[in-house]
């Protein structure tokens, strides 16, 4: 097959029962989205791409603007591969019509405001996410989540140094806007945590 990827992004396929995935990987955005042959019935082979992500997310968007160029060409080299062949639902958001990664468990915890007692704030552990990619993958694959929770929401990765003795992870706010990644200790969060629930009830703690 003639084709050639971005430096930056990487590939990697999987081997079905009845075809094949790809799965492509971005530096910074994690899993962009995934290419799937598959073998029918009717002995042609299909050929679906997805962008990874949640159509509601707009770093979907984002992923889809580096996938879908790659996706088309790819399709458009196994299509002449092939000699046959059909390319379905090119760049659509996943809708998971090809086996998926089982169901990660992924631990959270919701803070109540301090005044009112409502949930204020959702924090989840992305205990394993130590790359910018990484802490991408988990803001991509909680999406509906912290979508469906609408309170502000940060994504804390696992520890990756020492500062001045305090560890220090990557923390990634995703909602209600989205921050750039940094790097922070627990202390520091705190500190962001503090100033920011007060403003759930409008008005400065006692
Ligand atoms: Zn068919
Ligand atoms: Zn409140």
């Amino acid at each position: 097959m003639n084709f050639s990827l971005p430096p930056e992004v990487t590939v990697q396929s999987q081997v079905l029962n009845d075809g094949k995935i790809y799965q492509f990987h971005h530096p910074t955005l994690g899993l962009l989205g995934r290419i799937v042959l598959q073998d029918n019935p009717d002995g042609l082979c299909h050929i679906s791409s997805e962008v990874a992500g949640d159509p509601n997310d707009p770093m979907t968007e984002t992923r889809a603007q580096i996938f879908e160029p790659l996706s088309q060409q790819l399709c458009a080299a196994v299509e002449a591969a092939l000699g046959k062949g059909r390319q379905t639902g090119a760049g659509k958001p996943n809708t998971g019509i090809s086996p998926t990664a089982p169901k990660e468990r992924i631990a959270s915890q919701q803070i109540p405001c301090p005044k009112c007692g409502e949930i204020a704030a959702l924090l989840i552990f992305a205990n394993q996410a130590k790359e910018i990619a990484e802490m991408e993958d988990c803001a991509r694959k909680t999406y509906s989540i912290y979508e469906e929770l609408d309170v502000v929401t940060w994504i804390i990765g696992a520890t990756v140094g020492t500062l001045k003795g305090d560890p220090i992870a990557p923390i990634l706010r995703v909602w209600p806007q989205r921050h750039a990644i940094k790097y922070g200790s627990p202390k520091m969060f705190d500190a962001e945590l503090n100033a920011i629930l007060p403003r759930h009830c409008g008005g400065r703690l006692p």
